[in-house]
This record gives structure tokens, sequence and C-alpha cells, in this order.
């Protein structure tokens, strides 16, 4: 097996937000798995002493849609470099008038509606169940919270993320029952099986939802151009706030449920 350096925190986001400017002694490398390749290579870099890993989730030229995304690849390759935090970065749509377009939300709860995902490391001969009850880690919630008010951005502390298969958007009296049945606050397609994989691999996972739009169930028109103007003032803010949140993460994290996440769900 490859011996790779220790990296403590990834960022799996758009190429947006991957800023080249915060990072030093910047590499790219490829990370073999027995799940087949990542969605690209790995930028692995220094920010503010601590080494970071970036990885594009729709790889850098935004060819591999949401359905096709090797999540598993992309997870197990950032355990192997030795990752304890995950920060994911998406776009998401709103279900409700006051998370408006431009706001970030940092979700703590989600419910699945993707259809046909490799979900799980654990296929058999080993089974394990984890527990999703709180499937955000809070620790690392805090900080992305604390560092985004800190720094102006309107954020939402709490929400629900529905995700959906994709890649279409939902109909009309889908988003309605996203909204006003499931109670869901954003949508996206790209969370799961992310978060699960984190977790199985005992990593603390957060995501950050920027909000690019309304979902079709608010009936509001939208041109291409204003949602690229929203999602480019996004990129910018979410670059802001990583440099922020790298800089909060402690060099010694305490220990959370996250790191236990297999104590109880081995069979
Ligand atoms: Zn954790």
């Amino acid at each position: 097996m490859l011996e790779y350096e220790k990296v403590p925190i990834a960022i799996i986001g758009g190429s947006g937000v991957y800023d080249p400017k915060i990072f030093s002694d910047t590499k790219e490398i490829k990370v073999y798995t027995p799940y087949g390749e990542t969605s690209d290579l790995i930028t692995i870099g220094t920010v503010e002493g601590k080494k970071v890993a970036f990885l594009p989730r729709h790889g850098k030229r935004h060819r591999i849609p949401p359905h096709k995304i090797n999540y598993r690849a992309n997870l197990w390759a950032l355990h192997e470099l030795g990752v304890k935090w995950v920060i994911g970065v998406s776009a998401v749509g709103s279900l409700r008038m006051d998370y408006k377009p431009g706001d970030f939300v940092i979700p703590d709860q989600f419910i699945d509606m993707t259809k046909g995902r490799q979900y799980t490391f654990f296929d058999g001969p080993v089974v394990a169940h984890v527990s999703m009850a709180d499937p955000f880690c809070n620790h690392l919630r805090k900080i992305i919270i604390d560092s985004s008010k800190s720094l102006g951005i309107p954020t939402h502390d709490v929400g629900t993320y529905i995700c959906i298969e994709g890649p279409r958007f939902s109909t009309r009296a889908e988003s309605r029952v996203w909204r006003e049945v499931f109670k869901a606050d954003i949508i996206g397609m790209t969370l799961v099986p992310e978060i699960n994989l984190a977790c199985e691999l005992q990593m603390c996972y957060s995501t950050i939802g920027m909000v690019t739009d309304y979902d079709v169930f608010a009936d509001i028109p939208v041109t291409a151009e204003e949602v690229g103007k929203v999602m480019n003032e996004n990129s910018e803010k979410a670059r802001k706030l990583l440099y922020e949140v790298i800089k909060r993460i402690p060099e010694k994290p305490e220990e959370c449920s996250c790191c236990n996440s297999l104590k109880t769900a081995l069979v």
C-alpha cells in the first residue's frame, strides 16, 4: 500500500470555492481506492500551517452529474489521506421564503430521496448499521456557523436538507410535498451518500448549503444570468468562509461521537 502524508482537513466542493490564493505548497495527487476513480485529482496544500485536501465533487471541468459521482472512492481516498474533518460545500435551492438566495444554511438534518447510489462500505460479509439520528458533526457545525456569522454572511444555523436523485429538478407537486409535508428547508442532489460514507469512516462531516434560488414551489421566474450572479457571489463568500473555518479548526480535536460511529454499528 502507498503511504500518504497525513492531511486532517478536506473540502469537497465545486471548483468555484477553491481559492488558490490561500493554499501554499500545493500539489495534486492521485489516490488509488478499491472503489475506482475519485472525481478528480486531489489538491493538497497548506492553509495557516494546516494541511488541507481539496476535491472537486463534479470533477474540475464539472463533467460528473450528481448521480454518477463515485462517492465511495472520494470518501475512501480522503480517509486514506488521514482526513478527520470533511467540509462539504454545495449549491442548494430554498424551500422557504426566509432562506433567501445568497444565504448560507448549515443543515442539522437530512431526508434522503435518492434512488440508486452506492450508500455503504458495508456490503457484507461485515454488516454495520450506523446511527444517523444526528447526522452532522455538531462540533464542526458550530465552527462553521460561528465563522460564517463573524464574516457577516447571512447564515441559518439549522435546516433540513432534502437530497433528490436528479439530475432533473423537482416537479411543482414534488416541491410542495418536500416543503409542506416533509417540512424540508433546502434541496440539493449531492449530500447523500457523501455524509453516510463519511460517517462509516468515522470522520466529522458538515456541509455548507449556499442558496442559489427558490425551488419551483415559489413560482418565481429566474434567469440563468441571475442565478449565475448569485452563484459567483456565493463562491466568493464560501472562499472567505473556508479560510476562516480552517483557521478555527483545532489542531487536536476533541473526541466526538463521529469518531465512534462504528462502536455500536457493527453486527
Ligand atoms: Zn464530529
